[in-house]
């Protein structure tokens, strides 16, 4: 039988990631704490609850796509939350980014409630999401991973089973790490590029031949920031937040991390200078602003 789904959580990427699951024919119940969203999935079909135990109420998988620890704690655990609404044999999947410590309590306590818990953080962008081709890095049981695995087919086009429940977000995590700091990197050496007045498309054209070139600059930049759209995608905010993760994970396991602690320092001032709700690429423009400089922009086509 077709599980019936919640899904928590509708923003940059929630909203999308539910619109496929609902276009391909599961039945949802969805909930966010703002409206539009909610009344945008209410318009493809999806029912529209009042709360987190609402949906958990009325439905066999809930989905969690929220914006850090705190919500996602809140909306699972809290008065109201979805594991006081679930039925016993029912399943919770988060796949938010958040501490995996409180990854491992939130499995604990879905156990305690006879439920299964999996971990599916995603990878990619948001556009991707929109486009049903995200990648999910998943941490469950092998019963829990063949229960959401139609799931994530309909949403995604890469799925990697990672290992038991908690493997997920510490990948996630890896992936982020890799991901983020590339985005502070490649901010300088274009703000440098500028500051020197180089051609940006010679400057890349030659980076993008050597092993200087790397993911977020080649196919992320090329598409936001260097085309003149700062609108998230993957907030500062968020990007920060992860990385606030990453030194805490870190440190919690003695792996020093002084780029990152850097990197995030870097986040943190783009957050003071009013970029926090911009797309990450935006960490070019913040450092070419504070060097009066020109912000990088290809010709357009
Ligand atoms: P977002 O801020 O756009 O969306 C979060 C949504 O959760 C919002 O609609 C908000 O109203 C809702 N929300 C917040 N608190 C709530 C609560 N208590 N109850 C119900 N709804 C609540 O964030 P996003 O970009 O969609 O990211 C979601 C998660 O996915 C984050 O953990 C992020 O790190 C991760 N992620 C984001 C991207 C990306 O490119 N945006 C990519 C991969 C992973």
């Amino acid at each position: 039988m077709t599980p019936r789904i919640g899904f928590i959580g509708l923003g940059n990427m929630g909203r999308p990631m539910a619109s496929n699951l609902q276009r391909q024919g599961y039945a949802l119940t969805v909930f966010d704490v703002n409206p539009a969203p909610v009344a945008e999935l209410a318009g493809l079909g999806a029912a529209a609850a009042g709360g987190a135990g609402a949906v958990a109420a009325a439905s066999d998988i809930v989905v969690t796509m929220l914006p850090d620890s705190a919500s996602v704690e809140q909306v699972v655990l809290g008065a109201g939350g979805v594991l006081g609404g679930l039925k016993p044999g029912s399943l919770v999947m988060d796949m938010s980014t958040i501490d995996p410590q409180l990854t491992d309590r939130l499995a604990a306590a879905a156990a305690a409630a006879g439920c299964a818990f999996v971990d599916a953080p995603v990878g990619r962008l948001a556009s991707h999401a929109a486009r049903g081709e995200s990648l999910f890095m998943v941490g469950a049981t092998d019963d829990a991973f063949a229960r959401v695995r139609p799931l994530l087919e309909a949403m995604g086009t890469t799925i990697h089973h990672c290992g038991a429940p908690g493997t997920g977000i510490r990948t996630k995590l890896v992936n982020n790490y890799l991901a983020i700091v590339s985005c502070g990197f490649n901010a300088e050496a274009l703000a440098l590029s500028q500051q020197f007045g180089l051609s940006l498309e010679k400057t890349l054209e030659v980076v993008h031949g050597t092993t200087a070139t790397n993911g977020q600059l080649k196919i992320a930049w090329a598409s936001k920031v260097l085309k003149g759209d700062t609108d998230p995608g993957f907030t500062i905010d968020l990007a920060h937040k992860d990385l606030t993760l990453i030194v805490a994970a870190a440190g919690a396991t003695g792996v020093p991390v002084p780029i990152a602690e850097t990197a995030r320092a870097s986040f943190a001032a783009a957050r003071a200078d009013g970029f926090g709700g911009r797309d990450f690429s935006a960490m070019v423009d913040v450092l070419c602003d504070r060097a009066h400089i020109p912000r990088p922009r290809l010709a357009s086509d």
